[in-house]
């Protein structure tokens, strides 16, 4: 096996161009489990871990941008003002898990357990991608990945990172495991309210081929805090019955199967729950200034 150890950006591309073949390694948290496993024996490997262009994050004209090469741990330390973000990089492995794994290696997985997944979907973000041939695209998230563990990436491409509009809201994530920490999900959900656009966004991980958004959940929740008079009142109470349809929607949205880490409808149930909770504590924080 080869190992390509490029210094910048651009050489990396210029051997992926090279040798499509040659798989990129980031943290290696996943790409050695699998090599370990014996699931993989690549010709060549592209260590794209130092690849200071991939570790920018940066924030212009109302956008966020993540670098694919950016590590859960830096994501807790130096992103606080994204709290599901950080919620979901608190809740991967363990320190070494998250000093190691970046987010660029969740979404080149691309498995529907990835924690970054459903927060990078709840808000919208496209990935961006690059290669030498063809130069910079960005694809919408769900455009990018394309089933379970399959993502729309070219071989000749390396994931540069993920751009958002930065929203102005409270939101959380949230999963469900057999134990606290060192867990796979589940079932997760990750909930943003957009309160310049009036929307909540609901994107729910492990409960389906890939991450889903739960759209009629999403647009029951905003009628409601229509009527309640909630988008200019945050403190306008919201009836339980309009909470207990939300959580029903969000269930309804999931596709899960029975596996190994659960049943399809412990999933469901999961989803329930984890919608109400984030319900009740974006409602909360809505009516707290701590994110405004
Ligand atoms: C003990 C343990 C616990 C874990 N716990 C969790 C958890 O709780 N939650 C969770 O979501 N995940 C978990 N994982 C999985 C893993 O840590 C994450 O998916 C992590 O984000 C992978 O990032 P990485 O940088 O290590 O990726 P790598 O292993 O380096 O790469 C993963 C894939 O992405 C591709 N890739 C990486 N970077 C790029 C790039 N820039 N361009 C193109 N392709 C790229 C690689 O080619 C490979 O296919 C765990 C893994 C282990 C071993």
């Amino acid at each position: 096996m080869d190992v390509l150890v490029p210094q910048t950006l651009d050489e990396a591309l210029a051997m992926k161009a090279n040798r499509p073949e040659a798989i990129a390694l980031a943290g290696g948290t996943d790409l050695m489990v699998d090599m370990n496993f014996g699931r993989l024996r690549p010709t060549a490997i592209v260590d794209v871990s130092r690849l200071s262009e991939l570790s920018a994050i940066r924030q212009e004209n109302g956008q966020v941008f993540l670098g694919a090469g950016v590590t859960y741990a830096t994501i807790v330390r130096e992103m606080p003002a994204f709290k599901p973000l950080v919620q979901a990089s608190r809740s991967v492995g363990s320190p070494q898990i998250r000093n190691r794994g970046t987010v660029g290696g969740n979404l080149g997985t691309g498995s529907p357990a990835g924690d970054a997944l459903p927060v990078l979907a709840a808000y919208d973000a496209d990935i961006v991608l690059r290669s030498q041939g063809r130069g910079e695209r960005s694809l919408p998230w769900q455009t990018f990945l394309t089933g379970p563990k399959k993502t729309a990436i070219a071989p000749d491409e390396l994931i540069i990172g993920a751009r958002w509009r930065k929203l102005r809201g409270p939101g959380s994530f949230s999963k469900i495991g057999t134990r606290n920490a060192m867990v796979i999900a589940v079932a997760s959900l990750c909930l943003v309210v957009d309160e310049e656009q009036r929307r909540v966004n609901v994107a729910l991980g492990s409960v389906g081929p890939t991450i889903i958004r739960a759209a009629q959940a999403e647009e029951h929740l905003a009628a409601a805090l229509t009527t309640a008079g909630s988008w200019d009142d945050r403190s306008a109470p919201l009836g339980d019955e309009w909470s207990d349809e939300f959580a029903e929607l969000v269930a309804a949205a999931a596709q899960p199967l029975d596996d190994v880490r659960g049943t399809a409808a412990y999933r469901r149930l999961g989803c329930r729950v984890l919608a109400r909770r984030a319900l009740g504590w974006a409602l909360n924080e809505r009516r707290l200034p701590s994110w405004l």
